[in-house]
């Protein structure tokens, strides 16, 4: 019948907009990329979340960067919570591609955040120079940094600031606000591997989250630079525990402790972190749902990272490299940004024993090396089935 007819038409046409919209990904080597089709556009393109954000928004990034010159990219980023629901048959396989298999849509995320669990969490100090772990979280109720407004930002500024005065002991410290720092204190912090890098890199600059920059973006640190707080970088904060060496046991028990804290405080400010049960906390990135946890070492590898298999032995061990300066920087001298590739599925305390064995692996083949014995690639850890 007629109705049925124009009602076909409009499908018809809709679907022709639709794949005139279809960006062209030819060139493109990004999860998204990878996981999207044109059927998978044409159903979600004209959605949008309670917000307003929509699926073009959330792969801008991953368009505009096909590629990334260290590290494999996701390509989309998530503007609110409800991203990963209305958007989910876009992110449910990109998830499971950057996660090693873990489907969200079956799964349950773990945390446990009992650092006295982690065994041999003491590195060879000739080789790592220093150790950090880090994770983000956001403020339930506000949209994430892709997408937030002027308010919003400021809102997710102020709740966190007032939260976190509430530090006692060896974590009290103080907040320090971009708009009132000076240029040289603010190079001096990135300098020396505090403070988030400036907003040059294209894959924050086309998600959106360098705008209005430096409003409402600002570091919390206590006053030894040992448990630091970034607010309003790629997502609402990120929660950072740091000291130069080799022990990582006792940086990832003060990084348990220090999260707790947060928690607790900005509960008692009547606000929680987004989190479920399926993603764990949800941040901006979806390599960062889960844990959100990344922990790793700078560590000197100059003979393996020369080897041929070394990043062969990298994915079998689940790590990751990047530079010393940060995910858009180049290795200098042989010294590696080591850490762990995935963040969900497993908890935190299971994704810091990678590391710890991964990196005590590394060392070991290095001075193998150093004896010119050889070395063996590992086989690669289980995949979730
Ligand atoms: P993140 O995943 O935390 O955003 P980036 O790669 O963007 O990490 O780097 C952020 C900053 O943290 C950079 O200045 C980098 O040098 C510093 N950093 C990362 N890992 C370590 C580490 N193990 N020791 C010292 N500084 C580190
Ligand atoms: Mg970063």
């Amino acid at each position: 019948d007629s109705s049925s007819l124009t009602s076909l038409n409009i499908l018809s046409c809709f679907l022709y907009l639709c794949s005139a919209e279809y960006p062209d990904l030819r060139k493109h080597n990004n999860c998204m990329a990878s996981n999207l089709t044109p059927a998978i556009y044409a159903k979600l393109c004209d959605k949008a979340t309670p917000n307003g954000y929509t699926l073009d928004q959330a792969i801008q990034t991953g368009v505009d960067n096909p590629g990334h010159p260290f590290i494999k990219t996701v390509g989309l980023v998530a503007g609110d919570e409800e991203s990963y629901e209305v958007f989910a048959e876009l992110l449910d396989p990109v998830i499971k591609e950057r996660h090693n298999g873990y489907d969200p849509r079956n799964m349950k995320h773990p945390t446990d955040l009992d650092a006295s669990k982690i065994q041999s969490g003491q590195f060879d100090e000739r080789y790592v120079l220093s150790s950090r772990v880090r994770t983000g979280r956001s403020i339930r109720g506000l949209s994430l940094p892709p997408a937030c407004t002027r308010a919003e930002r400021r809102e997710v500024e102020r709740v966190v600031v007032d939260a976190l005065a509430g530090l006692k002991g060896d974590l009290t410290g103080k907040y320090y606000s971009l708009t009132q720092m000076t240029e040289k204190e603010q190079q001096q912090l990135i300098d020396d591997h505090f403070l988030f890098d400036k907003p040059v890199s294209p894959l924050l600059t086309c998600a959106g989250m360098a705008r209005d920059w430096p409003d409402a973006r600002g570091i919390w640190h206590n006053n030894e630079k040992t448990f630091l707080i970034w607010v309003n970088e790629e997502d609402h904060t990120r929660v950072i525990s740091m000291e130069k060496g080799g022990n990582m046991k006792r940086v990832f028990e003060r990084f348990c402790r220090g999260l707790k804290e947060v928690e607790h405080l900005i509960q008692e400010k009547g606000w929680e972190f987004m989190w479920n049960e399926r993603l764990g906390y949800i941040l901006t990135c979806p390599s960062n749902l889960g844990t959100g946890l990344r922990a790793g070492v700078h560590v000197k590898l100059p003979l393996l990272s020369k080897d041929a298999r070394f990043s062969k032995i990298l994915d079998h061990l689940r790590l990751q490299k990047r530079g010393t300066g940060g995910v858009d920087t180049a290795a200098v001298g042989g010294v590696f940004d080591i850490s762990n590739l995935d963040r969900l599925g497993q908890s935190e305390v299971q994704l810091v024993q990678t590391v710890v064995d991964g990196v005590n692996y590394l060392i070991e083949c290095e001075k193998r090396l150093e004896r010119g014995q050889d070395i063996k690639v590992p086989p690669p850890l289980k995949q979730f089935k």
